[in-house]
């Protein structure tokens, strides 16, 4: 009897131990990963330095500030990657949770998603062969084969000149690619990706040419309440420097 009141207690304990070990292990930042939400990124990891591939692991600016806010909002981050045309429809149809993808907030973007408030801004610039370029500033570009990634506001841009013949990739890396191989005059990209394409390909330059100021956001199915608390996260980690200190780890300029 004493033997099975003694076996009794030292379950009694063990099971108490364990309930105080989990509940200690379940608090609020050492929640474990599978009790967590997880938030989907949809993104097109071929933006260095936005987001990018290192070995099997999507890095960059956008893919840090994304999990910065996932741990504010205690959730696990999980980044989708696909086209940069495909990020919209993947948001608006609830298949993704936000978009973040260095895209810039438009008017014709808005009609389909809501944007959270603007985290970073770009410009537009062009990449030229480094030497006999065909286009030597911006009003080149109307009587030259430019290309651009597939939906972006490159595309959007190169589009409206009349004269230009537009080459659509579903990469930037493929357009940059085309034009080291002279199949383009010229790409026309986001200025610190074209920076990225610069370093790694030899024989191209980028052309000392202004555009307009854009706004990168993340954009959520709209209506969506989860873009409040994700403006509140930004809200914090632009104040105590975060946002800065990752864009500045990836631009050192
Ligand atoms: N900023 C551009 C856009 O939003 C390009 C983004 C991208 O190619 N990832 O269209």
């Amino acid at each position: 009897m004493k033997r099975i009141i003694a076996i009794m207690l030292a379950v009694v304990l063990a099971a108490t131990s364990a309930f105080v070990l989990t509940s200690c292990g379940e608090s609020k930042d050492t929640k474990s990963s599978e009790t967590k939400t997880e938030l989907h990124m949809a993104t097109n990891a071929f933006f260095e330095p936005y987001e990018y591939y290192e070995g099997k692991k999507i890095v960059g600016i956008d893919a840090e500030i994304a999990q910065a806010i996932c741990d504010k909002l205690d959730a696990k981050l999980v980044i989708d990657d696909m086209e940069f045309d495909s990020i919209i429809t993947a948001v608006s149809s609830g298949k993704a949770d936000f978009g973040m993808a260095g895209m810039t907030v438009t008017d014709e973007r808005k009609k389909a998603v809501d944007f959270t408030d603007s985290y970073t801004t770009a410009t537009q610039v062009i990449i030229v062969p480094e030497k006999d370029s065909k286009v030597k500033n911006g009003d080149d570009l109307a009587k030259a084969a430019v290309g651009v990634q597939m939906g972006t506001t490159g595309d959007i841009y190169v589009s409206d000149i009349k004269g230009a013949s537009v080459e659509r990739f579903s990469k930037g890396a493929d357009a940059v690619l085309a034009l080291t191989k002279g199949k383009v005059d010229a790409v026309v990209i986001d200025n610190e990706p074209a920076k990225a394409f610069v370093k790694q390909n030899k024989g191209i330059k980028i052309l000392d040419e202004p555009f307009e100021k854009e706004d990168y956001a993340i954009c959520l199915k709209k209506g969506n309440d989860l873009t409040e608390k994700i403006n509140k996260a930004l809200k914090e980690l632009k104040n105590d420097g975060t946002i800065k200190k990752i864009v500045d780890k990836y631009i050192g300029d």
